[in-house]
């Protein structure tokens, strides 16, 4: 199999990298995206970024996106961090190298990194959970990822409190207001979550105690998806997953308290550049 290059879209940057088959990266590009000059701007720094990484044949290139996006004609519909309405991106990149161009969604993309090269690996039914800004999700079956019609896994507008605050989707008390960074923002009453992660490593107790509920209601979050399915593992990642030594255990107290029998494995991402691997790996999965 030839190698593949794997694009990490961001709000703030772009990864670019060169990948084997086998998820080794052999060379990596980063820029800053430049969201703020508009969408000419970003594609352009997408397609110069391709043009320096790219050597010799290639399998293809895949492209992990904020959503909402449309995985089947590879359209970027409107993302709070890009400067995209309904465009064409696929269309545009595979006009430009005249090679395959799959597009997905950051979350199935790194959903489908742990179920490749990670975790997940040894495994058919794999659930990828990201905790950054909000909480992503994807399900990979077979190391394929489920779709349904086009949306499927926003894990993160799963209500767990039908009475609890409002979110930004329609789906008010949704678990993405109790974890991740909008909800531990909450929680503590504070402002920039990652640096209540770096309180709660100098032993500040208001900060543990936010990890501790905010794991608990993860855990809640957690145990609704594995009663729908059942998988072989969840792998949690994303910049809040860090902070995992101070919220996994209340998390596992609410799976084991809730579930009706064994849950299944739930462990913290080892990769290193999973968004990027996810990318490079939709060109496997076709
Ligand atoms: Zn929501």
């Amino acid at each position: 199999m030839q190698n593949t290059i794997g694009i990490d879209l961001g709000g703030t940057s772009i990864k670019t990298a060169l990948i084997t088959s086998k998820g080794r990266i052999i060379k990596k590009y980063e820029t800053p995206t430049q969201a703020d000059k508009g969408s000419k701007t970003v594609v352009d720094n997408i397609i110069s970024s391709i043009e320096k990484i790219k050597s010799g044949k290639i399998a293809g290139i895949g492209i992990g996106s904020p959503g909402p996006l449309n995985y089947k004609t590879g359209t970027i519909t409107n993302p709070v961090n890009l400067p995209f309405r309904n465009i064409p991106l696929r269309k545009i990149i595979q006009s430009r190298f005249k090679t395959k161009v799959f597009l997905d969604n950051d979350a199935n993309c790194f959903a489908l990194a742990e179920a490749v090269f990670g975790q997940g690996k040894k495994y058919e039914n794999i659930i990828g959970i990201t905790l950054g800004t909000g909480l992503g999700g994807g399900f990979v079956i077979n190391k394929k990822v489920y779709h349904g019609r086009n949306n499927a896994a926003e894990l993160g507008h799963m209500t767990i409190k039908y009475d609890g605050p409002k979110s930004r989707c329609k789906n008010n008390g949704c678990i993405e207001t109790h974890v991740a960074a909008r909800g531990i923002k909450r929680l503590f009453n504070g402002s920039d979550p990652y640096s209540i992660c770096k309180l709660a490593l100098k032993g500040n107790k208001k900060a543990i105690k936010t990890f501790d509920k905010m794991g608990y209601y993860l855990g809640i979050g957690l145990t609704n998806i594995i009663y729908a399915f059942d998988p072989d593992i969840v792998v949690i990642g994303g910049k809040i997953s860090d902070s995992w030594k101070f919220f996994s255990k209340t998390m596992n107290e609410a799976v084991k308290e809730r579930y009706f029998t064994k849950p299944c494995k739930i462990v913290k991402s080892n990769l290193k550049e999973a968004g990027i691997l996810g990318a490079g790996a939709l060109v496997l999965e076709k």
